[in-house]
């Protein structure tokens, strides 16, 4: 199991299958999840091979009047629930449930593309620290989704207890209300984003000053109660980096 499945709790992440590229509410993601898997169960026969193509032509149909974020990225209907109890994500036509190694060639990507992505999340050294903190934090797959597709949010924390001379490992444990604020945060304007996990980050954070202008931005005057409260905590914090304005 991985980032995109823990192998606890019962929420997964299907970020980067074009989900939140539909310009839909939380609530609105579930139901089109429901929808999709309702009829990909009636529709869909693994011994009848047209049936994928079929599913596939349809959902496009019925899902082409949503509005888009952006034109270019594509939103893949095989993502649909894939436990019983219509909670984990996941996609639908991936070969442990089909049993053909390369069904998700009836989709836009193919096999070869879906089968090989990992996220800057899934592959950072922090990875399994993430998954756990993401599985605490979120209540659904919907924002345990958001939370591990925003790489760039998730580096730029990092970056900042890094040039906070902090131990990244550490802070899971030391920091972890924080952190848990942080994303909590984080997650009340993520919805506003096209979180494919694709985005290219322009900004490596040498300074603490790009970490914290990208921050500040990311989450408006949170950030900057988050960081008052947070200089109160660390007070030494200038000394020791030599970074910080006094
Ligand atoms: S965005 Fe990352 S964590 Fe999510 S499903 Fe894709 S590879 Fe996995
Ligand atoms: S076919 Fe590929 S893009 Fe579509 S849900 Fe499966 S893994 Fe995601």
């Amino acid at each position: 199991m991985s980032l995109c499945h823990p192998e606890k709790g019962n929420v997964s992440c299907g970020a980067c299958c074009g989900l939140f590229n539909l310009k839909l509410q939380p609530n609105e993601y579930k139901n089109l999840l429901l929808e999709r898997t309702t009829e990909f169960k009636t529709t869909v026969d693994f011994s009848i091979r047209h049936s994928f193509p079929i599913y596939r032509k349809d959902r496009e149909t019925k899902e082409a009047h949503i509005p888009k974020k952006d034109e270019m990225t594509y939103n893949c209907p095989f993502l649909g629930y894939v436990d019983d109890t219509k909670q984990r994500i996941g996609c639908m036509i991936h070969p442990i449930f089909t049993g053909d190694p390369k069904s998700q060639n009836f989709s836009f990507y193919g096999t070869s593309i879906c089968q090989a992505y990992d996220c800057k999340t899934k592959e950072g050294a922090l990875a399994e620290l993430w998954e756990i903190l993401f599985l605490e934090i979120a209540k659904d797959s919907i924002e345990y989704s958001f939370l591990s597709a925003d790489h760039i949010f998730t580096y730029a924390v990092e970056k900042f207890f890094s040039h906070s001379q902090k131990n990244t490992e550490d802070m899971f444990v030391k920091d972890r209300l924080e952190l848990v604020e942080l994303f909590r945060m984080r997650l009340g304007n993520s919805s506003r984003e096209n979180l494919t996990s694709f985005e290219i980050n322009y900004d490596a954070f040498l300074t603490l000053d790009s970490v914290e202008s990208y921050l500040h931005l990311a989450l408006g005057s949170d950030w900057v109660i988050w960081k008052g409260e947070w200089e109160k905590k660390n007070p030494n914090r200038g000394e020791v980096s030599g970074s910080f304005d006094k």
